[in-house]
């Protein structure tokens, strides 16, 4: 039913949470998962030493897919994983249309989202504009205000 499982990661425990799920799934269909990392160009600006920081957040890439891609095939599940730039959430959907990837896995929240918000902006913006089915997961780590009451 799924043959190409994509993965977001921006190296969060939301897109741990998210891969763990996508090996559950690929195990049963037998699957590949993509984990996909985006520099996000607009976010690093404009000024100067820009190049260096860009080049970090590649090389962040880099060792956040490859950690990844490792957890997968220890799971015995065919992996990939790739660094693209650009606009995170048009990334994910040109990899998407790229790659015939028919499920996408993703944490509810990344890196920097607050707890009030339902869904990171990525995830929003993906959920709301892919074509094909997106799956969220919800990390534990964004569980701390509901042990409050
Ligand atoms: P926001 O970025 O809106 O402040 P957030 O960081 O909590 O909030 P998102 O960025 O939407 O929320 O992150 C949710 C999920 O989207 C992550 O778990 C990951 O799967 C994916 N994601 C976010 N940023 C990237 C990125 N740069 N590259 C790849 N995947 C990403
Ligand atoms: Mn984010």
């Amino acid at each position: 039913m799924y043959e190409d499982i994509l993965v977001p990661t921006d190296g969060s425990a939301g897109a741990s949470a998210a891969l763990e799920e996508a090996i559950e799934l690929a195990a049963q269909f037998d699957a590949t998962v993509h984990s996909l990392y985006v520099v996000d160009v607009a976010s690093v600006g404009a000024e100067a030493g820009t190049v260096d920081l860009v080049e970090s957040f590649e090389q962040m890439g880099e060792n956040a897919t490859e950690t990844a891609a490792t957890r997968v095939r220890d799971a015995d599940v065919e992996a990939t994983g790739s660094v693209a730039t650009g606009s995170p959430h048009r990334a994910i959907l040109d990899y998407v249309d790229d790659q015939g990837i028919d499920l996408i896995v993703m944490g509810t929240h990344g890196r920097t989202g607050l707890e009030r918000y339902l869904l990171g902006s990525v995830t929003e913006k993906v959920v709301r504009t892919a074509d094909v089915p997106v799956l969220t997961v919800r990390s534990d780590d964004g569980d701390e205000s509901e042990g409050a009451d």
